[in-house]
């Protein structure tokens, strides 16, 4: 692939071709001038990186394995399968590496006050945990239904300190919690940093998570070539904003022979609102923020989502991911609802780990792709997160 997709996006103001920019009300275009001019200072900075790595190894417990999944490749019957297993890391996924670069950058800025949005409670709960550490004060906006549906992680983001707002409009879920925590923002700007949770929102939010979250793919690229000695043929990520994905296909982008494929929420199926596969039923729209994918009726209203997995339902996927679809390097797919379900149980019961309900969309995609597949070829799947979060859930469907 042509070297350029990765050199030239995202440009100056933030723009991954059409997609991407800065799409906010006047008053946050200094404070996310100010966010970007510190982010880059501090990447071209070799004391924030060592601080962010030292951090990473001993509080966040990094480097995460790169596991072979034995019995789900024999069962299979195709190719070998390696879980990228971030689901070990503490608070359980991914969002820890985004919400510890954050927080050093927050800490660097001077801000005393982090504010964060969250869906599955997993960016709020990984939020909590570093404002604890570094003891700032800390506000976590969830929709009410997500509330309901995370108990879990509310009653852990209160035993960590943060205080938490339900937030009831609308759908009651995380693109309302959004716009709450961006209001926050607003009014606070001068002392708080928004910790936003994916790869997605005004520029330099999709930039910088998106490197905060390659470190995924940077560990996988060098496992592999360890353990394999030859790089993978297939990547697997489930999409909901997009981090976990673009943390794991980034570093690898260059490398033509290495596909890759990122898995939406399809709730029951493509049927207008009760779905957040935005690459199924979206178009180009302008959300919280950035121009991307949307899952928007012919007025551009919002449409409705549905996943059984709050941290995939969402209306809009990262303009990263828009970009890298329309440019042919990625492909995105996605699984069901009863599919992500059957995934989360083949997993938990072949290999001993309960995967997030998110993740399970990952492996779903997995267990259809890998019978097509060669057996001497090599499948990543990202584990973004574990399941403890979900079982009370999934129990209440498989009427356990
Ligand atoms: C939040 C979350 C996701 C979805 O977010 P991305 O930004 O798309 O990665 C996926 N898996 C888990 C476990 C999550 O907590």
């Amino acid at each position: 692939m042509n070297a350029t997709i990765t050199d030239s996006v995202p440009d100056a103001q933030g723009h991954f071709g059409p997609y991407g920019g800065r799409f906010v009300p006047e008053t946050l275009m200094f404070p996310l001038q100010q966010l970007e001019e510190e982010y880059f200072r501090a990447q071209q900075d070799p004391e924030f990186q060592q601080e962010l790595s030292y951090y990473l190894r001993h509080f966040v417990g990094r480097p995460s394995p790169l596991y072979l999944a034995a019995r789900l490749t024999r069962e299979l019957g195709g190719p070998r399968i390696y879980l990228k297993r971030e689901d070990l890391l503490h608070t359980g996924a991914h969002k820890i590496n985004n919400a510890m670069g954050q927080i050093l950058l927050a800490r660097r800025m001077g801000k005393t006050r982090i504010i964060a949005e969250t869906g599955a409670g997993q960016h709020g709960v990984a939020t909590a945990t570093v404002a604890a550490m570094f003891g700032l004060q800390c506000v976590i906006y969830m929709g009410e239904v997500d509330c309901r549906r995370q108990e879990l992680n509310v009653f852990r983001m209160k035993m960590l300190g943060a205080e938490v707002v339900s937030v009831t409009a609308g759908q009651k879920t995380l693109k309302e919690a959004v716009n709450e925590a961006m209001r926050d923002w607003v009014t606070n700007v001068r002392h708080t940093h928004y910790i936003l949770g994916t790869a997605y929102g005004a520029h330099p939010y999709p930039v910088m998570v998106r490197n905060f979250q390659r470190i995924i793919g940077d560990e996988a690229r060098r496992q592999i070539l360890e353990q394999e000695e030859r790089l993978p043929d297939l990547l697997v990520a489930c999409v909901g904003g997009g981090s976990n994905a673009i943390g794991l296909f980034f570093p690898f982008l260059q490398d033509a022979s290495v596909q890759m494929l990122g898995v939406e929420a399809g709730g029951e199926g493509i049927i207008p609102e009760r779905h957040a596969a935005r690459f199924q039923g979206g178009s180009l729209g302008v959300l919280q923020g950035t121009r991307s994918y949307i899952l928007q009726d012919e007025n551009g209203q919002i449409q409705l989502t549905h996943s059984v997995s709050a941290g995939l339902d969402y209306a809009a996927v990262g303009p990263e991911h828009a970009w890298l679809r329309d440019q042919g390097r990625v492909q995105y797919g996605y699984a069901t609802d009863d599919q992500a379900l059957a995934a989360f149980s083949k997993l938990a019961r072949l290999e001993g780990i309960i995967p997030a309900l998110e993740s399970a969309h990952a492996i779903a995609a997995v267990m259809e792709q890998a019978p097509k597949m060669a057996k001497d070829q090599l499948i990543i799947v990202n584990l973004s997160g574990r399941g403890d979060k979900d079982v009370a859930q999934v129990a209440e469907r498989m009427r356990l």
